[in-house]
């Protein structure tokens, strides 16, 4: 197999695991409320997916946000429709469950997204949950050789934020934090339950979800 070729699969790979983390959390929330009602598939945009959210049973849809997200330190950047749409999650989330939606970290610029993957990394994380695995792999690279000829910390993050820089210049964005279309949202403190809620209101938002270790947390992303 060619070394492209190999790459393809391994983006397909990711794709597939990525499709089976939203698909097992489906598979949960249809278990945790049988009862709810779905519209008919193929009926319209909304086909298939729940009819209603806690927000939209409370009739505040489209209003301002009864409660809204917090964000753990106050110098996060969450511009608009993302903050938006966290709004409706966190309201979704605050009347399913009383609590509150607690966002880690929005957007990112290349020096941001260079830590949080040298931290990722750090905590033995692969990469393996990329969708653009070439990316990745360039960034993955400067990390591995950083760490192999002894620089420090601060060095391989500077190599890191380098490659993530002439990528975005080249209108590649390895994570979507870097476009303004991604947040991570704290689990922490939530019990079982209330975790399950929160990837059942996040994905009724529209959010595509993904669960991440190292501190544990939940991605969510806007669909393109
Ligand atoms: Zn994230």
């Amino acid at each position: 197999m060619r070394l492209d070729e190999l790459e393809d699969v391994k983006g397909d790979l990711a794709r597939l695991r990525y499709d089976l983390a939203g698909l097992r959390f489906e598979l949960i929330e249809r278990k945790y409320r049988p009862d709810q009602a779905r519209t008919p598939a193929g009926n319209s945009t909304e086909s298939g997916r729940w009819v209603k959210t806690a927000a939209d049973r409370a009739g505040l849809r489209g209003e301002q946000p009864i409660r809204g997200f917090r964000k753990q330190d106050p110098s996060l950047h969450i511009p608009h429709p993302l903050s938006d749409k966290l709004n409706g999650f966190a309201d979704d989330f605050y009347l399913s469950t009383g609590r509150d939606l607690v966002v880690t970290s929005g957007s990112r610029n290349p020096v941001g997204q260079a830590k949080a993957m040298f931290e990722k990394f750090s905590d033995g994380a692969s990469g393996d949950d990329y969708v653009n695995q070439k990316a990745l792999k360039e960034i993955r690279d400067a990390y591995d050789e950083g760490a192999a000829a002894g620089l420090s910390k601060d060095e391989v993050v500077e190599n890191m934020r380098s490659i993530i820089q002439s990528q975005v210049n080249s209108g590649i964005f390895v994570s979507k934090h870097l476009n303004n279309g991604a947040a991570d949202v704290s689990v922490t403190g939530l019990n079982s339950k209330e975790r399950r809620q929160l990837y059942k209101s996040a994905r009724a938002s529209g959010f595509k979800v993904h669960p991440e270790g190292h501190p544990r947390h939940l991605h969510v992303e806007l669909k393109n």
